[in-house]
C-alpha cells in the first residue's frame, strides 16, 4: 500500500504531502531509482529553499509549475533501498540527489545512517547547491557515514551568488569556507560540479574549478565536473541564454582541459560505477492497468496513480483527472521503472 497524507499548504498554496508504503522505485520526483549501475539514487524529498534563476525542475518557494511538494516517510524510502539492494547483490553507492535539495531532508542524518547500516552499501554522496553552511552539520553528517558532497556552485562571487541562485540570503563565501573544512578537516570527499550558463558565468566556472583543484577537491573520486545547463520542459529558463549543442559542450570541456590543463571529464571507471542486475520493473510500454488517483504530482498536470495490483504508483498525465477516482490507464513510458501513464477511461466501481 501507498499512502499519501497530511496535506498542508506552504509557498503560494502548494501541497505538502508525507509518503508512505513499499515499492517506491517508480516516481522520478522522490524513492529511489535504479538506472541499472551500482549507484541508486535516493530521493528522500521534492523541498528546496533556493530559487536558482537557471533551475531544471523549477524548485523553490516562487516555482510556478509545481503544484505539490513531498517528503518520504524513512522507513519506506529505506525498505525500498534494501528490496532493491538486496536483488542487485553487489556493493551500490546511495547517492542522495533530488529534484529540490536533499539537505533540506528533516531525518537525512538518520537516513545517511541507516543507509550505512546496509552491508552492501559501500559509499554515500550528497548532491547540494551549498546548504553546507556550519561545520557542525558537516561534523554530523560525518559522524552520520557520508563518504561525498557534490557541491554545485557557479560561482565565487558573492553578489552573483546571490543572483544565481535567486535567494538574497545566500552567503557564498561561507560555503567556502565550509567546503575547505570538509576537504581538510573531515574524512567526506569534495567533488565541485558549477554549471555553464554560457554568456553568464563562463569565467566564474574557470575559476570554481580553479579553486576545487586548489583546495584538495577529490580526495578518493575525481575533483570537479562542469555541468551543461539544460533547459527543461517544466524548468526555469535564463533570460537571453540560449542553450548550446552537446558536441559544442563536449568541444568546451576539451577546450578548457587542454587550455587550464585540469581533467573535468571521467570516465565510469574512475567513479567506481559499472553495469549491474536491474531490479525487474513490472511494466512496459503499452501494457494496461487499473489505478486509483491519490493525489496531483509534482508538476501541474500530472497525478500519482496507485496501482493495488502491484502495489506500486505512476505518474497519471492528464487534465481531467479527478482525485479519488479510478482509471484504465496506459504506460506511455517505461525508461528506468518510471512509469508514465495515460488515461484510457474513468472506471466506476
Ligand atoms: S537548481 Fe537545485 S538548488 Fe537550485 S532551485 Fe533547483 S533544485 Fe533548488
Amino acid at each position: 500500500m501507498v499512502k499519501i497524507y497530511g496535506k498542508t499548504t506552504i509557498w503560494n498554496k502548494r501541497l505538502l504531502n508525507i509518503v508512505e508504503g513499499d515499492n517506491l522505485y517508480t516516481y522520478i520526483g522522490f524513492g529511489v531509482i535504479d538506472r541499472g549501475t551500482n549507484v541508486l539514487q535516493i530521493r528522500p524529498t521534492t523541498m528546496c529553499v533556493f530559487n536558482c534563476i537557471f533551475c531544471s525542475v523549477d524548485a523553490g518557494p516562487l516555482s510556478r509549475n509545481r503544484f505539490s511538494e513531498f517528503i518520504v516517510e524513512i522507513d519506506s524510502l529505506i525498505n525500498t533501498f534494501n528490496l532493491i539492494v538486496r536483488f542487485k547483490n553487489c556493493s551500490v553507492e546511495a547517492l542522495i540527489d533530488t529534484i529540490g535539495e536533499g539537505l533540506t531532508y528533516p531525518h537525512i542524518f538518520d537516513l545517511i545512517m541507516r543507509l550505512r547500516s546496509n552491508p552492501l552499501v559501500k559509499s554515500i554522496a550528497i548532491e547540494t547547491h551549498g546548504l553546507i553552511q556550519s561545520k557542525t552539520i558537516v561534523k554530523k553528517l560525518e559522524e552520520s557515514g557520508l563518504d561525498r558532497i557534490n557541491l554545485s556552485i557557479d560561482t565565487l562571487n558573492k553578489e552573483k551568488a546571490k543572483y544565481l541562485m535567486g535567494v538574497s540570503w545566500f552567503n557564498v563565501e561561507k560555503v567556502i569556507e565550509i567546503a575547505e573544512y570538509v576537504v581538510k578537516e573531515t574524512n567526506i570527499d569534495l567533488h565541485v560540479t558549477p554549471l555553464w550558463i554560457p554568456g553568464v558565468n563562463d569565467e566564474d566556472v574557470i575559476k570554481v574549478v580553479e579553486w576545487a583543484y586548489k583546495i584538495g577537491a577529490g580526495k578518493k573520486w575525481p575533483p570537479a565536473t562542469i555541468q551543461k545547463y539544460v533547459v527543461h520542459r517544466f524548468g526555469r529558463k535564463v533570460p537571453g541564454v540560449r542553450e548550446i549543442s552537446w558536441s559544442d559542450f563536449w568541444k568546451f570541456i576539451r577546450i578548457f582541459e587542454e587550455k587550464f590543463g585540469l581533467r573535468i571529464k571521467w570516465s565510469m571507471e574512475e567513479w567506481g560505477m559499472f553495469r549491474t542486475l536491474k531490479y525487474p520493473c513490472p511494466y512496459t510500454k503499452g501494457d494496461r492497468l487499473f489505478v486509483k488517483i491519490l493525489s496531483p504530482g509534482v508538476f501541474r498536470g500530472e497525478y500519482l496513480g496507485f496501482d493495488a495490483d502491484r502495489n506500486i504508483l505512476v505518474t497519471v498525465i492528464g487534465r481531467s483527472v479527478r482525485i479519488g477516482f479510478n482509471y484504465l490507464v496506459e504506460v506511455i513510458e517505461d525508461k528506468d521503472c518510471l512509469l508514465i501513464v495515460k488515461p484510457i477511461k474513468e472506471i466506476h466501481i
